[in-house]
């Protein structure tokens, strides 16, 4: 069996769906490697050490008309999808519950589409496989970066001859994984940390990073199914916004990663609680997206600098900002997946078993995941081919905060990192 690694087509994106280190791993099991060119010279894995670990490099046409299954992290554009062949497998990040009527597009290409997203992240045997679990730690750590790079001060207290620096005061809102990566990274950078979430869950682990979890009076507990946390009430909503408000004002930085599945993210920073800021504090909202983020005001690859000087960056696929580790990560998932559906060296597609049963939206000619059919069936077909809206931090899209906007305050001009 074929097993081809494809370049990246999401404008910006730089991560690779599987690195040198993993090849050998899919060689022992009967697999042959194909990578085609320039795969991984984003991550900094060039075509040499492909070849050295024991695949081998293939162009573009070879690569689709030869392969039996396309790795890809972020899923294939239309010019891709347009290459694949009915037969052919495709394994990658491919966000089938936000954009369904793709997997039906693949499904009528008679093309096999196995999505990471899906994946029973609580099954312990799945744990190896969790890319959204592996992409969000990068986001959590990078956001980070981007707020520390943005603030005009210091983040860890600082005494010097010139005087003292006092540490910078740090909210996470949402301490999901993301949130939780963040709140490390943010101590050993020196920063004073609170974090906050729904899930009553979060305060203890909070809490076991040095943390100090913010307690609304008004407490909300929003323990959805699976760990997740469902959406709040209008009435709850509004109780938290105006309370958070005011814990904000307080902060230098605030970073939210705060998301529910299949909902838009809920906002948790108004522009209300934007106002009351001091100039100079930063927020870097993880949840920006096509669909609206945690933040009033934010925009997705953009940095907005407000009348009253809050510089908030809509982050934006951050996982691709940090291209080596993210693919490393990613490689040992998604080969994972692979080989948990592999079996003699070939491809053998059960849906009765618990991964594959989260994993497999398209086989046969249908769509066979039932949250995604079920999407499909409230829906028209769309129009027109209509790229996805990056999911936070972790999906499709161009690099994290490229761009400018006049929209809501000045703009900033930043390169991509
Ligand atoms: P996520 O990306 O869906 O959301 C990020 C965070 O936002 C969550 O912590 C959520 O509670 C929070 N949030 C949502 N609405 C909010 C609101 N209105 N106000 C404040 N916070 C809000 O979450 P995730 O990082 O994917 O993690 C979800 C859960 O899954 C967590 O409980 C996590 O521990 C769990 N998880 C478990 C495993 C495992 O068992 N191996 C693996 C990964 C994640």
């Amino acid at each position: 069996m074929k097993v081809a690694v494809v370049k990246e087509s999401a404008p910006g994106e730089r991560r690779v769906a599987l690195v040198p280190e993993t090849v050998p791993r899919l060689v022992q099991a009967g697999l042959e490697v194909l990578v085609e060119e320039g795969a991984g010279d984003g991550a900094w894995f060039p075509d040499s050490a492909y070849i050295a670990a024991g695949a081998a490099i293939a162009n573009t046409a070879d690569l689709y008309a030869t392969a039996d299954v396309i790795l890809t992290v972020t899923r294939p554009d239309e010019a891709s999808v347009g290459k694949l062949r009915a037969g052919q497998t495709v394994i990658g990040m491919l966000a089938p519950l936000i954009d369904p009527q793709f997997a039906r597009e693949l499904a009528e290409r008679g093309v096999t589409a196995v999505s990471l997203d899906g994946l029973p992240r609580t099954l312990s045997r799945a744990q190896g496989m969790d890319a959204l679990t592996s992409q969000a730690n990068v986001a959590g750590y990078k956001a980070v970066l981007v707020a520390a790079e943005a603030y005009g001060r210091f983040f860890p207290l600082l005494i010097t001859a010139a005087g003292t620096a006092r540490p910078a005061k740090l909210l996470v809102l949402g301490t999901g994984v993301a949130g939780l990566q963040a709140i490390g990274t943010a101590r050993r950078l020196g920063a004073q940390v609170s974090g906050y979430d729904v899930r009553p869950a979060s305060k203890g682990e909070v809490e076991s990073l040095g943390a100090t979890f913010v307690e609304l009076t008004s407490p909300v507990s929003a323990a959805g199914e699976g760990g997740y946390a469902r959406e709040l009430t209008a009435e709850e909503r509004d109780a938290q916004q105006a309370e958070l408000a005011g814990h904000i004002a307080r902060h230098d930085v605030v970073i939210t990663t705060a998301q529910v599945p299949g909902r838009r993210p809920p906002l948790l920073v108004t522009a209300d609680a934007v106002a009351a800021m001091a100039a100079g504090s930063v927020i870097v909202d993880m949840g920006a997206s096509a669909l609206g983020g945690n933040v009033a005001g934010s925009v997705p690859g953009q940095i907005v600098v407000t009348p009253n000087g809050v510089t908030i960056i809509g982050a934006q696929n951050l996982p691709s900002t940090v291209p080596t580790a993210a693919s490393n990560a990613y490689s040992r998932n998604i080969s994972a997946v692979l080989l948990n559906m592999v079996t003699d060296g070939a491809l053998s597609i059960d849906t009765t078993d618990d991964i594959q049963a989260g994993v497999v939206v398209a086989h046969g000619g249908e769509v066979v995941h039932p949250a995604v059919s079920k999407l499909l069936s409230e829906q028209q077909p769309r129009p027109a081919p209509a790229p996805a809206p990056a999911p936070a931090g972790a999906g499709p899209g161009a690099s994290d905060v490229p761009a400018t906007s006049t929209e809501g305050g000045t703009v900033v001009d930043r390169a991509g990192h």
